[in-house]
């Protein structure tokens, strides 16, 4: 096992947990009302190796949407059907130092990283007119939402109409980023603002819970090899591409400190989610809805600072 001494190192993850369940600092998202009611003492954890031990503590089971949390999975996906260099025809890799709905493009006039919310619009338009352009959005939606379930090896994934209803009529921002991106032509040919739009507020309102996301961030851990189900989901230099981008731009405007303080990949969500990945060891799902200033869940960076001074999973522990 890649962790051999499985029950020793829960006990130390219910230590970590249980503490980072005090905090009661943060606020829960209230853009749209559906986001607004969760109860902010919610707080799960969930581990999953790439040998397939599993450990969860919390609520687990609870579905919440992944939000801003599907943006490295819908970017996986345009790098494994059309390979790094068309995808980055389109998109940058550079961290922005903004907030993560800035209006703001790169010096080349792309959106800086796939996991803004410009970055990922251009994910969801690189989705609709370059993979598969003869597919209708019906069948877009699920060709995507096959993928990610695959990579989360079959396990929960829904998707909530009403937070995508809520998201598409809150949407200001959204719709400026992606007409000053059409106005500096970012797009691929064919595109359709409102379709384009509409993907990414669906991909947004795609449901996992906590146990689900563990196994998604497991499959990233385990170069593309979903441990559950020992699929090969991703193809490795897709994944490569993922962490790497994970680890710069992952965690909004404070991704740098977090690459210093935790030094591991991962992706937040305004939902409270939080995918962790250990390469090559573990994924790991947080969700408790309490945001920082920044948007990040609150308990779940404690949790991951915590964790890395625990165990050296740092990437640059031990060197
Ligand atoms: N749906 C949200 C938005 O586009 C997601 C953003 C986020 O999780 N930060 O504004």
């Amino acid at each position: 096992f890649v962790i051999p001494e499985f029950a020793h190192f829960t006990k130390q993850i219910r230590g970590i947990y249980n503490h980072c369940k005090n905090i009661d600092t943060g606020k829960v998202a209230s853009y749209i009302p559906q986001l607004a009611r969760y109860d902010p003492k919610l707080f799960a954890v969930s581990i999953c190796t790439v040998d397939g031990q599993r450990f969860s503590l919390g609520d687990v089971e609870m579905p919440f949407t992944m939000q801003s949390s599907s943006k490295p999975f819908t970017y996986a996906v345009c790098l494994n059907q059309l390979g790094r260099d068309i995808v980055h025809n389109y998109v940058g890799q550079e961290p922005s130092g903004r907030m993560f709905n800035e209006l703001t493009l790169d010096n080349n006039n792309k959106p800086h990283n796939p996991l803004l919310n410009s970055g990922a619009i251009m994910s969801a338009a690189i989705l609709l007119y370059l993979v598969n352009p003869e597919m209708k959005m019906s069948e877009k939606f699920d060709f995507v939402s096959d993928y990610i379930k695959r990579i989360a090896g079959g396990e929960f994934l829904s998707f909530n109409n009403s937070v995508f209803l809520s998201e598409r009529e809150t949407a200001d921002r959204n719709y400026a980023l992606t007409y000053y991106m059409n106005e500096n032509k970012c797009f691929p040919k064919g595109f359709n603002l409102q379709d384009c739009l509409d993907f990414y507020f669906q991909t947004c309102s795609m449901e996992v819970n906590c146990d689900s996301m563990a196994v998604m961030g497991a499959t990233l851990a385990n170069g593309g090899v979903c441990p559950i189900t020992n699929e090969e989901v991703l193809k490795p230099e897709s994944v490569r591409d993922v962490l790497s981008l994970m680890h710069s731009c992952g965690m909004y405007n404070y991704s740098g400190q977090f690459a210093f303080n935790v030094g591991l990949p991962s992706k937040s969500g305004v939902s409270g989610s939080l995918v962790l990945v250990v390469p090559n060891v573990m994924g790991i799902g947080l969700w408790s809805p309490p945001l920082d200033s920044l948007g990040n869940t609150v308990r779940g960076v404690q949790f991951a600072k915590e964790f890395v001074k625990l165990f050296n999973f740092h990437r640059f522990d031990n060197l």
